[in-house]
């Protein structure tokens, strides 16, 4: 018989019971059904990796943040943001429960028209407009939101050209005792910019100045900071209506507040520790409310909330490829998605669930991506149940982002489902094939061919 191949004994601890160093069982409960869908059916039909996209839960995301500005304030708009998660079937839900759409890009744009929302509901942010962008933005009659003074001086020519005044806002950036400070986009509140852009606006007459916008920061953990920005930009407002009679039509907040996902190095878990929609909406309501608006004057609100809408309505479901011992004898566990498809492993410990009956001993474990990239890590340490090769896994709350920046990289990017309100799965987005990634590439007439050992080979 041949021997056997010697292998180093490793000693382990293994925990039993279900706790973990919070004492909850919650990360070990096992996660078989996402709204009623299994996770086993789902990646026999749609493959695996696969995004799922609960329906039911933006929905009630949605309807929760509208609830908590609307009981506080008359006028509140939600817009969505569209670069935190641009699939048209996701675009779409926010549109029918009210949204308008918030844009960074021409692309983001066309988007958002192509799926059929109004040139007026539709808020183009950012500071890369081209002229096109910005003479198709004035077409629609959409609010564009300056973010510096070239794009200022770009829409009077346009305006001057054309004999058309186009809707404005500034974008202001401020400090709210938040550090360090946003303050690459838009106008400084502090320095003078803002007035600086403001008076440049009222006085040219060229531009309808409707809104003030700022866009403090993202995940955002300090309610304060919102009381602090919507104070200075209501008292810009206000300022506006003493200097120049004019009604500012809308303060828009932009987005910026945390999703319940637990930011990598904090102790305790998101769902702990972030504050609720409920409590940023008190301290900008109340802010607002407070700055002395005459009451029929009460500006619109508009708020473009991202990730707090969507992240939790997002899961990723993946397969373990193989367990192996590392030279320091920790256990690894290597799935079969990695850091390209979600990117938010960066910046956060994402819970990860087996979709299977396990048993109670846990490790603590190495979870690695299938990349060959050595930073190709989804969680460094966390303690998980041991998992087998073809086990499924949930990861939670990866709705935000993660679809709009993934990255196709050595192989093909996942379908995504979204699971509408009765439990049944669509697909929105179709797994990618090697033609999807390649219809865009050229291959030179003379770089056709080649010879390998005396054997001319010619391609495509
Ligand atoms: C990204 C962005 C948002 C959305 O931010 P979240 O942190 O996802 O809420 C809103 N407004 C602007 C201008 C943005 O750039």
């Amino acid at each position: 018989m041949k021997k056997l191949q010697y292998e180093r004994p490793v000693l382990q601890l293994l925990n039993s019971g279900t706790m973990n160093k919070y004492g909850t069982k919650t990360e070990y409960a096992p996660f078989t059904h996402i709204d009623g869908a299994s996770v086993h059916d789902l990646t026999e039909k749609f493959g695996s990796p696969l995004f799922v996209i609960s329906e039911k839960k933006i929905r009630s995301n949605f309807k929760d943040a509208n609830r908590s500005f609307k009981t506080r304030y008359p006028k509140v708009q939600f817009a969505w943001s569209y670069k935190t998660n641009y699939l048209n079937a996701v675009c779409n839900v926010f549109h029918q429960e009210g949204s308008w759409a918030e844009v960074v890009s021409g692309f983001e744009y066309s988007k958002a028209l192509n799926n059929g929302v109004p040139g007026s509901k539709i808020i183009f942010n950012g500071p890369d407009k081209t002229d096109e962008d910005l003479r198709t933005a004035i077409l629609n009659n959409s609010p564009i939101h300056i973010d510096h003074l070239d794009e200022l001086y770009m829409l009077q020519e346009i305006s001057e050209e054309t004999g058309q005044r186009p809707k404005v806002a500034i974008r202001v950036n401020m400090d709210t005792g938040i550090y360090p400070m946003w303050d690459r986009f838009g106008f400084n509140y502090e320095n003078g910019q803002a007035w600086d852009a403001i008076n440049k606006i009222m006085l040219n007459d060229k531009l309808d100045l409707v809104g003030l916008h700022c866009h403090i920061g993202t995940f955002m953990l300090a309610t304060n900071a919102y009381s602090i920005a919507a104070a200075k930009l209501s008292d810009l407002a206000i300022n506006i209506k003493y200097k120049y009679k004019k009604n500012i039509q809308y303060i828009d907040m932009g987005g910026g507040f945390p999703s319940r996902n637990t930011l990598k190095g904090s102790y305790l878990l998101g769902v702990d520790t972030v504050p609720t929609i409920d409590q940023f909406a008190e301290a900008i309501c109340t802010s607002i409310l407070n700055a002395g608006f005459l009451e029929e004057e009460l500006p619109l609100l508009i708020l473009e909330t991202g990730r707090a809408l969507i992240d939790d309505a997002g899961f990723l479901i993946g397969s373990v490829i193989s367990n192996k011992r590392l030279s320091d004898g920790r256990r690894a566990v290597i799935m079969d998605f990695g850091v390209n498809i979600m990117f938010t492993s960066f910046w956060y410990d994402h819970k990860i669930t087996p979709a299977q009956e396990f048993s109670d001993f846990t490790e603590d474990m190495v979870v690695y991506g299938p990349l060959c990239m050595n930073i190709d890590v989804i969680r460094e340490h966390v303690t998980l149940p041991l998992l087998k090769r073809n086990d499924k896994v949930v990861v939670h709350t990866v709705g935000a982002y993660n679809m709009s920046q993934w990255m196709q990289f050595i192989s093909l990017r996942p379908a995504v489902v979204m699971i509408d309100k009765k439990g049944v799965p669509h697909e929105i987005r179709k797994r990618e094939t090697i033609n999807s990634i390649e219809s865009e590439e050229i291959v030179p007439e003379y770089l056709k061919t080649f010879s390998l050992n005396g054997i001319e080979k010619r391609t495509g």
